[in-house]
Protein backbone atom coordinates (compact mmCIF):
# COMPACT_ATOMS: atom_id res chain seq x y z
CA UNK A 1 0.00 0.00 0.00
CA UNK A 2 1.45 3.28 -1.08
CA UNK A 3 1.05 6.06 1.64
CA UNK A 4 2.23 9.66 0.96
CA UNK A 5 5.74 8.64 1.68
CA UNK A 6 6.72 5.97 -1.08
CA UNK A 7 8.80 2.67 0.02
CA UNK A 8 12.13 4.27 -0.33
CA UNK A 9 13.38 1.83 -2.69
CA UNK A 10 16.34 3.73 -3.79
CA UNK A 11 17.57 5.86 -0.83
CA UNK A 12 21.67 5.32 -1.05
CA UNK A 13 22.59 6.81 2.14
CA UNK A 14 20.68 7.82 5.41
CA UNK A 15 21.92 11.61 5.28
CA UNK A 16 19.90 12.39 1.90
CA UNK A 17 17.05 9.77 1.42
CA UNK A 18 15.71 10.81 -2.37
CA UNK A 19 12.12 9.02 -1.90
CA UNK A 20 11.17 7.65 -5.13
CA UNK A 21 8.22 8.93 -6.18
CA UNK A 22 6.35 6.43 -8.72
CA UNK A 23 5.09 8.44 -11.81
CA UNK A 24 2.10 7.76 -13.54
CA UNK A 25 3.80 6.50 -16.98
CA UNK A 26 5.18 3.03 -14.29
CA UNK A 27 1.31 1.91 -14.08
CA UNK A 28 0.10 -0.15 -16.30
CA UNK A 29 -3.06 1.68 -18.36
CA UNK A 30 -6.73 0.28 -16.86
CA UNK A 31 -7.04 -3.39 -17.74
CA UNK A 32 -9.50 -4.91 -20.68
CA UNK A 33 -13.07 -5.73 -19.17
CA UNK A 34 -12.23 -9.59 -19.32
CA UNK A 35 -8.32 -10.64 -18.59
CA UNK A 36 -7.52 -14.07 -20.51
CA UNK A 37 -5.04 -15.90 -18.42
CA UNK A 38 -3.25 -18.54 -20.94
CA UNK A 39 -3.47 -22.27 -20.77
CA UNK A 40 -0.99 -23.71 -18.23
CA UNK A 41 -0.53 -27.37 -16.91
CA UNK A 42 -2.95 -26.74 -13.83
CA UNK A 43 -5.47 -25.21 -16.39
CA UNK A 44 -5.59 -26.55 -19.87
CA UNK A 45 -8.53 -24.88 -20.99
CA UNK A 46 -7.10 -21.10 -19.32
CA UNK A 47 -9.55 -18.73 -17.54
CA UNK A 48 -11.30 -15.31 -18.06
CA UNK A 49 -11.43 -13.22 -15.53
CA UNK A 50 -14.17 -10.28 -15.48
CA UNK A 51 -12.36 -7.05 -14.51
CA UNK A 52 -14.36 -5.29 -11.38
CA UNK A 53 -13.62 -2.46 -9.47
CA UNK A 54 -10.25 -0.45 -9.13
CA UNK A 55 -9.10 -1.33 -5.43
CA UNK A 56 -5.91 0.49 -5.11
CA UNK A 57 -3.00 1.78 -6.34
CA UNK A 58 1.03 0.75 -5.24
CA UNK A 59 4.12 1.58 -6.88
CA UNK A 60 3.97 0.24 -10.15
CA UNK A 61 1.09 -2.09 -9.49
CA UNK A 62 -2.73 -1.45 -10.01
CA UNK A 63 -5.01 -3.45 -8.17
CA UNK A 64 -8.71 -4.18 -9.16
CA UNK A 65 -11.52 -7.26 -8.35
CA UNK A 66 -11.49 -9.80 -10.85
CA UNK A 67 -14.26 -12.39 -11.10
CA UNK A 68 -13.18 -16.04 -12.31
CA UNK A 69 -15.68 -16.57 -15.08
CA UNK A 70 -17.96 -18.89 -14.78
CA UNK A 71 -17.35 -19.38 -11.02
CA UNK A 72 -17.75 -15.46 -10.49
CA UNK A 73 -15.45 -16.32 -7.78
CA UNK A 74 -13.85 -13.27 -6.68
CA UNK A 75 -10.05 -12.17 -6.58
CA UNK A 76 -7.83 -9.13 -6.65
CA UNK A 77 -5.64 -8.94 -9.57
CA UNK A 78 -2.68 -7.31 -8.59
CA UNK A 79 -1.20 -5.90 -12.26
CA UNK A 80 1.78 -4.05 -13.11
CA UNK A 81 3.38 -3.96 -16.68
CA UNK A 82 5.82 -6.48 -18.10
CA UNK A 83 8.03 -4.22 -19.30
CA UNK A 84 9.45 -1.87 -16.62
CA UNK A 85 12.88 -0.73 -14.59
CA UNK A 86 15.50 -3.49 -13.83
CA UNK A 87 15.01 -2.34 -10.12
CA UNK A 88 11.51 -2.84 -10.26
CA UNK A 89 11.58 -6.00 -12.09
CA UNK A 90 14.27 -7.46 -9.35
CA UNK A 91 11.59 -6.31 -7.01
CA UNK A 92 8.99 -7.75 -8.51
CA UNK A 93 10.88 -11.17 -8.83
CA UNK A 94 11.44 -11.19 -5.31
CA UNK A 95 7.75 -10.82 -4.23
CA UNK A 96 6.50 -13.49 -6.74
CA UNK A 97 9.09 -15.74 -5.71
CA UNK A 98 8.38 -15.20 -2.01
CA UNK A 99 4.95 -14.64 -1.52
CA UNK A 100 3.94 -17.55 -3.95
CA UNK A 101 5.50 -20.27 -1.32
CA UNK A 102 3.70 -18.80 1.47
CA UNK A 103 0.41 -20.27 2.46
CA UNK A 104 -0.91 -18.95 6.22
CA UNK A 105 -4.11 -18.22 6.89
CA UNK A 106 -3.05 -14.38 8.20
CA UNK A 107 -0.92 -14.30 4.95
CA UNK A 108 -2.78 -13.06 1.45
CA UNK A 109 -3.15 -16.15 -0.47
CA UNK A 110 -1.23 -16.39 -3.53
CA UNK A 111 -3.19 -18.31 -6.37
CA UNK A 112 -1.18 -17.90 -9.70
CA UNK A 113 0.65 -15.55 -12.05
CA UNK A 114 0.19 -14.72 -15.59
CA UNK A 115 1.26 -12.00 -18.35
CA UNK A 116 -1.55 -10.81 -20.68
CA UNK A 117 -1.15 -7.75 -22.94
CA UNK A 118 2.39 -6.67 -21.38
CA UNK A 119 1.10 -7.09 -18.02
CA UNK A 120 1.83 -9.22 -15.59
CA UNK A 121 -1.19 -10.51 -13.34
CA UNK A 122 -0.86 -11.85 -10.06
CA UNK A 123 -4.13 -13.43 -8.67
CA UNK A 124 -4.63 -13.17 -5.25
CA UNK A 125 -6.97 -13.61 -2.46
CA UNK A 126 -9.42 -10.97 -2.13
CA UNK A 127 -9.38 -8.41 0.83
CA UNK A 128 -12.21 -6.42 0.42
CA UNK A 129 -12.38 -4.24 3.54
CA UNK A 130 -9.23 -1.94 3.23
CA UNK A 131 -6.17 -2.18 5.50
CA UNK A 132 -5.71 -2.09 8.97
CA UNK A 133 -4.36 2.01 8.58
CA UNK A 134 -7.84 2.65 7.13
CA UNK A 135 -9.79 0.98 9.95
CA UNK A 136 -7.60 2.47 12.62
CA UNK A 137 -7.67 5.99 10.72
CA UNK A 138 -11.51 5.87 10.70
CA UNK A 139 -11.44 4.59 13.97
CA UNK A 140 -9.01 6.62 15.77
CA UNK A 141 -7.68 3.69 17.44
CA UNK A 142 -8.92 0.58 18.01
CA UNK A 143 -9.91 -0.92 21.71
CA UNK A 144 -7.50 -3.17 23.60
CA UNK A 145 -9.27 -6.02 22.37
CA UNK A 146 -9.20 -5.39 18.73
CA UNK A 147 -5.66 -4.91 19.29
CA UNK A 148 -5.19 -8.15 20.86
CA UNK A 149 -7.11 -9.79 18.04
CA UNK A 150 -5.12 -8.31 15.29
CA UNK A 151 -1.94 -8.57 16.91
CA UNK A 152 -2.16 -12.34 17.19
CA UNK A 153 -2.84 -12.64 13.72
CA UNK A 154 -0.05 -10.60 12.76
CA UNK A 155 2.41 -12.37 15.16
CA UNK A 156 1.60 -15.44 14.05
CA UNK A 157 2.18 -14.76 10.42
CA UNK A 158 5.54 -12.97 11.37
CA UNK A 159 6.27 -16.64 12.92
CA UNK A 160 4.76 -18.34 9.76
CA UNK A 161 7.34 -16.84 7.63
CA UNK A 162 10.41 -16.93 10.24
CA UNK A 163 10.47 -20.06 10.58
CA UNK A 164 10.33 -20.20 6.41
CA UNK A 165 13.53 -18.10 6.94
CA UNK A 166 11.61 -15.28 5.37
CA UNK A 167 11.82 -11.70 7.22
CA UNK A 168 8.99 -9.54 5.49
CA UNK A 169 11.13 -5.71 6.07
CA UNK A 170 7.63 -3.51 5.44
CA UNK A 171 5.45 -4.60 7.73
CA UNK A 172 2.94 -1.72 8.52
CA UNK A 173 -1.01 -1.18 8.88
CA UNK A 174 -1.17 -0.19 5.11
CA UNK A 175 -0.02 -3.37 4.19
CA UNK A 176 -1.97 -5.42 6.60
CA UNK A 177 -5.20 -6.21 4.74
CA UNK A 178 -8.81 -7.16 5.77
CA UNK A 179 -10.39 -10.24 4.67
CA UNK A 180 -14.18 -10.34 4.47
CA UNK A 181 -14.52 -11.68 7.94
CA UNK A 182 -12.22 -8.67 9.02
CA UNK A 183 -9.52 -10.99 9.63
CA UNK A 184 -5.98 -9.28 8.56
CA UNK A 185 -3.79 -10.59 6.40
CA UNK A 186 -0.44 -9.67 5.49
CA UNK A 187 0.60 -8.59 2.23
CA UNK A 188 2.79 -6.70 -0.08
CA UNK A 189 6.25 -9.07 0.00
CA UNK A 190 7.90 -6.35 -2.36
CA UNK A 191 10.72 -5.91 0.02
CA UNK A 192 10.83 -9.39 1.83
CA UNK A 193 14.11 -11.32 1.86
CA UNK A 194 15.11 -14.76 2.34
CA UNK A 195 17.44 -15.24 5.31
CA UNK A 196 20.61 -17.05 4.31
CA UNK A 197 21.16 -19.51 7.20
CA UNK A 198 24.62 -20.55 7.21
CA UNK A 199 26.54 -21.80 10.35
CA UNK A 200 26.11 -18.30 12.56
CA UNK A 201 23.00 -17.41 10.78
CA UNK A 202 24.55 -15.10 8.23
CA UNK A 203 21.91 -12.82 7.10
CA UNK A 204 21.70 -11.08 3.21
CA UNK A 205 22.27 -7.39 4.34
CA UNK A 206 21.14 -4.95 1.20
CA UNK A 207 22.78 -1.96 0.56
CA UNK A 208 19.71 -0.52 -0.40
CA UNK A 209 17.62 1.19 2.68
CA UNK A 210 13.80 -0.54 2.21
CA UNK A 211 10.85 0.09 4.14
CA UNK A 212 8.61 3.49 5.82
CA UNK A 213 10.74 6.04 7.51
CA UNK A 214 7.80 5.70 10.53
CA UNK A 215 8.26 1.35 10.61
CA UNK A 216 11.81 0.98 10.08
CA UNK A 217 13.74 -0.47 13.20
CA UNK A 218 17.38 2.04 14.36
CA UNK A 219 19.69 -1.00 13.43
CA UNK A 220 18.84 -1.09 9.48
CA UNK A 221 20.41 2.42 9.59
CA UNK A 222 23.39 1.17 11.17
CA UNK A 223 26.37 -1.39 9.72
CA UNK A 224 27.65 -4.64 11.75
CA UNK A 225 25.14 -5.96 13.65
CA UNK A 226 24.56 -9.59 12.66
CA UNK A 227 22.23 -12.38 13.45
CA UNK A 228 19.16 -10.26 14.38
CA UNK A 229 17.93 -9.26 11.09
CA UNK A 230 14.89 -10.98 11.10
CA UNK A 231 13.74 -9.11 14.42
CA UNK A 232 13.00 -6.07 12.27
CA UNK A 233 9.44 -7.60 11.74
CA UNK A 234 9.16 -7.49 15.05
CA UNK A 235 9.98 -3.86 15.78
CA UNK A 236 7.55 -3.23 13.03
CA UNK A 237 4.69 -5.17 14.90
CA UNK A 238 5.52 -2.63 17.91
CA UNK A 239 4.76 0.12 15.90
CA UNK A 240 1.93 -0.90 14.23
CA UNK A 241 0.41 -2.00 17.85
CA UNK A 242 1.81 1.24 19.28
CA UNK A 243 -0.51 3.08 16.39
CA UNK A 244 -3.52 0.23 16.83
CA UNK A 245 -3.70 1.81 20.61
CA UNK A 246 -2.76 5.83 19.86
CA UNK A 247 -3.60 6.15 16.27
CA UNK A 248 -0.30 7.54 15.15
CA UNK A 249 3.43 5.97 14.83
CA UNK A 250 4.97 6.58 18.27
CA UNK A 251 8.05 8.65 16.02
CA UNK A 252 5.46 10.80 13.52
CA UNK A 253 7.60 13.94 12.40
CA UNK A 254 7.64 15.53 9.06
CA UNK A 255 10.83 14.89 8.34
CA UNK A 256 12.75 11.39 7.97
CA UNK A 257 15.85 12.27 9.65
CA UNK A 258 13.61 13.40 12.52
CA UNK A 259 11.71 9.82 12.87
CA UNK A 260 15.07 7.94 12.55
CA UNK A 261 16.29 9.92 15.31
CA UNK A 262 13.57 9.70 17.52
CA UNK A 263 13.68 5.90 16.88
CA UNK A 264 17.66 5.55 18.11
CA UNK A 265 17.01 7.36 20.52
CA UNK A 266 13.23 5.41 21.43
CA UNK A 267 11.73 9.11 21.99
CA UNK A 268 8.27 8.27 22.21
CA UNK A 269 5.35 9.42 24.66
CA UNK A 270 2.12 8.01 25.25
CA UNK A 271 -0.56 10.10 25.21
CA UNK A 272 -2.32 10.94 28.35
CA UNK A 273 -5.95 9.90 28.89
CA UNK A 274 -7.03 13.12 29.63
CA UNK A 275 -6.58 14.54 26.28
CA UNK A 276 -7.46 11.39 24.28
CA UNK A 277 -10.12 10.38 26.91
CA UNK A 278 -8.54 6.95 26.29
CA UNK A 279 -7.03 4.29 28.69
CA UNK A 280 -4.39 2.37 28.10
CA UNK A 281 -2.62 -0.30 30.12
CA UNK A 282 0.52 -0.89 31.74
CA UNK A 283 0.29 -4.10 29.82
CA UNK A 284 -0.40 -2.58 26.45
CA UNK A 285 2.52 -0.33 27.03
CA UNK A 286 5.26 -2.77 28.87
CA UNK A 287 4.69 -5.21 25.38
CA UNK A 288 5.33 -2.45 22.83
CA UNK A 289 8.51 -1.23 24.81
CA UNK A 290 9.85 -4.74 24.96
CA UNK A 291 9.31 -4.89 21.24
CA UNK A 292 11.09 -1.97 20.38
CA UNK A 293 14.31 -2.60 22.57
CA UNK A 294 17.35 -3.80 21.04
CA UNK A 295 17.19 -6.16 18.30
CA UNK A 296 18.96 -9.05 20.60
CA UNK A 297 15.90 -8.41 23.46
CA UNK A 298 12.90 -8.51 21.09
CA UNK A 299 10.68 -11.16 21.93
CA UNK A 300 9.74 -13.81 19.26
CA UNK A 301 6.48 -14.45 18.13
CA UNK A 302 5.87 -17.03 20.42
CA UNK A 303 7.17 -15.01 23.58
CA UNK A 304 4.63 -11.67 22.88
CA UNK A 305 1.24 -13.80 22.86
CA UNK A 306 2.28 -14.99 26.28
CA UNK A 307 2.55 -11.73 27.48
CA UNK A 308 0.29 -10.34 30.14
CA UNK A 309 -1.53 -8.19 27.86
CA UNK A 310 -2.32 -11.00 25.72
CA UNK A 311 -3.30 -13.67 28.27
CA UNK A 312 -5.14 -11.47 31.09
CA UNK A 313 -7.47 -9.41 29.33
CA UNK A 314 -10.35 -10.02 26.75
CA UNK A 315 -9.69 -11.78 23.89
CA UNK A 316 -11.98 -11.93 20.82
CA UNK A 317 -12.15 -15.52 19.02
CA UNK A 318 -13.15 -13.70 15.84
CA UNK A 319 -13.79 -10.43 14.71
CA UNK A 320 -16.98 -10.45 15.46
CA UNK A 321 -17.70 -7.15 13.53
CA UNK A 322 -19.43 -6.49 10.10
CA UNK A 323 -17.69 -4.46 7.61
CA UNK A 324 -19.76 -2.02 8.24
CA UNK A 325 -18.51 -0.73 11.79
CA UNK A 326 -15.81 0.66 9.20
CA UNK A 327 -18.03 3.47 8.30
CA UNK A 328 -19.06 3.68 12.00
CA UNK A 329 -18.00 6.85 14.10
CA UNK A 330 -15.66 5.75 16.69
CA UNK A 331 -16.74 4.32 19.92
CA UNK A 332 -17.99 6.66 22.53
CA UNK A 333 -15.03 7.07 25.16
P1 LIG B 1 2.70 -2.22 -4.04
O1 LIG B 1 3.45 -3.51 -3.92
O2 LIG B 1 2.99 -1.54 -5.34
O3 LIG B 1 2.83 -1.32 -2.86
P2 LIG B 1 0.25 -3.24 -2.99
O4 LIG B 1 0.46 -4.68 -2.89
O5 LIG B 1 0.38 -2.48 -1.71
O6 LIG B 1 1.16 -2.60 -4.12
O7 LIG B 1 -1.17 -2.96 -3.62
C1 LIG B 1 -1.63 -1.66 -3.93
C2 LIG B 1 -3.06 -1.46 -3.40
O8 LIG B 1 -3.91 -2.45 -3.95
C3 LIG B 1 -3.17 -1.63 -1.90
O9 LIG B 1 -2.96 -0.45 -1.22
C4 LIG B 1 -4.61 -2.09 -1.75
O10 LIG B 1 -5.46 -0.97 -1.77
C5 LIG B 1 -4.84 -2.90 -2.99
N1 LIG B 1 -4.63 -4.35 -2.72
C6 LIG B 1 -3.47 -5.04 -2.81
N2 LIG B 1 -3.64 -6.34 -2.54
C7 LIG B 1 -4.96 -6.50 -2.28
C8 LIG B 1 -5.80 -7.63 -1.93
N3 LIG B 1 -5.30 -8.86 -1.82
N4 LIG B 1 -7.12 -7.40 -1.75
C9 LIG B 1 -7.63 -6.15 -1.89
N5 LIG B 1 -6.91 -5.05 -2.20
C10 LIG B 1 -5.59 -5.22 -2.41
Amino acid sequence: ARQTVPKAMDVKTKATPQLKVSKEKDHPPPPPDNVLEPSSVDRPDGAVYQVGKMLGKGGFAICYQGYLLPTRHKYALKIVKSQMPSKMQQKFQTELQIHSKMRNKNIVQFLRAFSYENCTYLVLELCPNGSLMDMVKKRRGLTEPEVRFYSVQVAGAIKYMHDKGIIHRDLKMGNIFLDRNMNAKVGDFGLAALLVTGKDMHTIRRTTLCGTPNYIAPEILEKGKKGHDHMVDIWSLGIIMFAMLTSKPPFQSTSTEEIYRRARERDYEWPSSETTQKYISLEAKDIVASMLEDADRRPDPDTIVQHPFFTSGYMPVDADMTPKLLTLPPDDP
